[in-house]
């Protein structure tokens, strides 16, 4: 049987920055605890006949972290090294995101331990049915929702929703969100994330006393969400000097061509054939003097290891726990502004929640309209966050956890513990 449990960096970052929270919120221990824990949480193990006609079992989870606020909200990803450490700690940061934005959902992760490049669509097909099945027993509109993750895309949200649907004999769009649009998706989901690290990281430069007008931005990471920002960015005016994938990336001191990457991407070439540029290593693009850097690939990118290497100003946490705490304190100490990832990658989640009461209501926003509430609500969240650090002299991760936490402490502590 796959070994499932064990510990993870992204798990100890995420217990750490609860744990400060609690402390500086003086939570009395025993509701810090109930906070702490894991609610629910499901391993399954299932086979899937792949094309050949052998089968391989997979192992898959989803964990449900806390569900005082609404039903449990998050990601689905297909990854490798996934692990139930890493699931518990993601749907601990979904927790903290819903409430610090301000939606009725808790926080809920979930995946499988899977290479998604090395399967065919029809065996991404049936293992994402298999998985369906295995976990409806917690799933459904009013109990889990879930949404794409890394590795995950509007295909599988398709597939999901068909599953549950034809368990449930009817169509039950609201079960899952960032689908196609055709069947119930949101105008706006797929660059949501992205257009919300744009605008939050937009305020931050300001608030840095940079005009965004001529800035430059390194972004790590181009998948969803770091060619989407990239776009978002450039579109908003500033200067990307750099970008990069897994397999390193690009530099050029006057900016590099944003949708040609996308493009060339697109193709399935790789950023280093673009012409006209510098190639970067990963770990060199974290360290370019660079007014905006925004990490949006994997957890602990910046440590304690290399964070007094880094020269951008202003940081923005595309990717769940990109900085880990030692990162942090560095950075501190050297003034760098931080957007955390608990309010910088909300966007998509805000939209999933759009998605959700269109589902349930069955009317729909244009594209516009999704756009402008989003901003709305990122900027509102953004100013909530920076208000409190300054009143508080603290950083806004700091900040955007006590808000967080003292809201789902405050409804845990008015519904009272059962029994
Ligand atoms: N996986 C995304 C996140 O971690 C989306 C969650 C959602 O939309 O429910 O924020």
């Amino acid at each position: 049987m796959t070994e499932v449990v064990q510990g993870s960096a992204t798990l100890a970052i995420a217990q750490h920055n609860f744990d400060r929270a609690a402390k500086q919120l003086k939570l009395d221990p025993s509701l810090a605890a109930v906070l702490r824990e894991i609610k629910r949480e499901l391993i399954v193990h299932f086979p899937v006949e792949m094309d050949d006609g052998s089968f391989q079992v997979y192992t898959g989870f989803r964990v449900q972290h806390n569900i005082a606020l609404g039903p449990a909200k998050g990601g689905l990803r297909y990854h490798p090294d996934m692990t139930l450490a890493d699931a518990r700690a993601l749907a601990m940061f979904m927790t903290w995101k819903a409430a610090v934005v301000g939606l009725p959902f808790g926080g809920a992760k979930g995946g499988v331990i899977v290479d998604p490049k090395a399967l065919s669509a029809t065996e991404r097909e049936r293992l994402t049915r298999r998985l369906t099945t295995e976990l409806s027993l917690i799933l459904g509109p009013d109990r889990d929702i879930p949404a794409p993750d890394i590795g995950t895309g509007p295909q599988e949200m398709a597939w999901i929703m068909d599953t549950l649907s034809m368990h449930a004999g009817y169509s039950v769009p609201a079960s899952v969100t960032g689908k196609p649009e055709v069947i119930g998706g949101s105008y706006g989901r797929t660059a949501a994330v992205g257009r919300g690290i744009t605008t939050v990281a937009v305020q931050a430069l300001r608030d840095s006393g940079i005009d965004p007008a001529g800035a430059t931005a390194a972004i790590q990471g181009f998948g969803q969400v770091g060619s989407s920002t990239a776009q978002l960015l450039a579109a908003a005016g500033i200067r990307v000097v750099a970008v990069s994938d897994s397999r390193g990336g690009v530099y050029s001191g006057a900016g590099v061509d944003v949708d040609a990457l996308t493009a060339l991407k697109e193709e399935g070439g790789a950023l280093g054939d673009y012409g006209g540029a510098e190639t970067v290593t990963n770990d060199e693009l974290l360290m370019l003097s660079v007014d905006l850097l925004v990490p949006c690939a994997l957890e602990a990118q910046i440590t304690g290891v290399n964070a007094a290497r880094v020269n951008a100003r202003v940081i923005a946490e595309g990717a769940n726990a990109a900085i880990d705490p030692e990162g942090d304190d560095i950075l501190a100490d050297r003034d760098v502004l931080i957007v955390p990832d608990i309010l910088a990658n909300t966007g998509g989640v805000v939209v999933s929640y759009f998605e959700w009461v269109h589902d349930l209501q069955a009317f729909f926003w244009a594209t516009g309209e999704v756009n402008a509430r989003l901003r709305e609500v990122m900027v509102r969240s953004y100013d909530a966050v920076r208000a409190r650090s300054q009143s508080e002299r603290i950083s806004l991760r700091e900040s955007a956890y006590q808000i967080a936490v003292a809201k789902v402490a405050a409804a845990t502590e008015v519904r009272g513990i059962y029994p």
